[in-house]
């Protein structure tokens, strides 16, 4: 449960380097051997890290978007973020895997999972404005009325959300729950720093087939022939203080 949840006491704090080797200084110092070190230098960020992680899969499940979106954006560091400890270990060991498989292209380095419960901890974990997209696929449902508070789409997780995402930045969303999905765009546009995206801007959004097809949960209501709801979010600009 979530007192045995290990979480860094700020966004410094976290290190990335066992997450991402490939994107750690020590390699960059290998790489510095052969010439370009200057450039590289200037790249590092505080916490020993080339790149900060940009696309967050909230409740990844066993990291069927995770391995779909990671060949999509070479270059970007993915973080599939999952309460379930035998679900997170799955996911770390299909890394492992995936990575020693595609040696020779450096596949799959940017592909990472971290046990934590997304509720609680994602300021600790993100800088202000460091995410550019954000998933939440197939949520639980929590059916009960009593239950919603449990939903990881509520007003004050939306400001969380807000806080760790770039204006301009996306939150897709994706239920087979017709229930859940009207209130994820009801307290999404209910936010002050949400606006929902178009149908046509949403259908022409790169990753939403990707989510549509390769989450497990996609694929479940697929076999089912069940409906997928999709809702896009971009994150605004905040208002200037008056
Ligand atoms: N996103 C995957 C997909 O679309 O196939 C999995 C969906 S599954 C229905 C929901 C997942 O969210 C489960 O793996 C569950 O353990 C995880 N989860 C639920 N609450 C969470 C929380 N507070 N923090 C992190 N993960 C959570």
């Amino acid at each position: 449960s979530d007192h045995l949840l290990t979480y860094p006491i700020s966004p410094e704090q976290m290190d990335w380097s066992t997450h991402y080797p490939a994107y750690t200084i020590r390699n960059d110092k290998e790489e510095n051997v052969t010439g370009d070190s200057h450039d590289q230098v200037e790249t590092r960020s505080a916490n020993g890290m080339k790149k900060k992680v940009e696309i967050a899969d909230i409740g990844c499940g066993f990291g069927g978007l995770l391995f779909a979106l990671a060949p999509m954006f070479p270059e970007t560091l993915i973080l599939g973020i999952e309460i379930r400890t035998s679900v997170t270990e799955y996911v770390q060991e299909k890394v492992r895997a995936l990575r020693t498989q595609n040696k020779d292209t450096g596949g799959f380095q940017n592909a990472s999972c971290i046990r934590a419960n997304s509720m609680k901890f994602l300021p600790n974990f993100f800088f202000k404005a460091q995410l550019g997209k954000i998933f939440l696929c197939f949520p639980d449902p929590h059916f009960k009325q009593r239950k919603h508070k449990a939903r990881i789409v509520s007003y004050t997780l939306n400001s969380e959300y807000a806080y760790v995402l770039r204006p301009g930045g996306i939150v897709y969303t994706i239920t087979d729950v017709e229930d859940l999905h009207n209130w994820m765009v009801e307290h999404f546009e209910r936010h002050p720093s949400f606006e929902r995206l178009g149908e046509e801007e949403q259908e022409n959004e790169e990753c939403v087939a990707v989510m549509r097809s390769e989450t497990e949960e996609g694929k479940k209501v697929e076999r089912n022939k069940g409906q997928k709801f999709v809702a896009l979010f971009r994150r605004l600009d905040d208002p200037p203080w008056p």
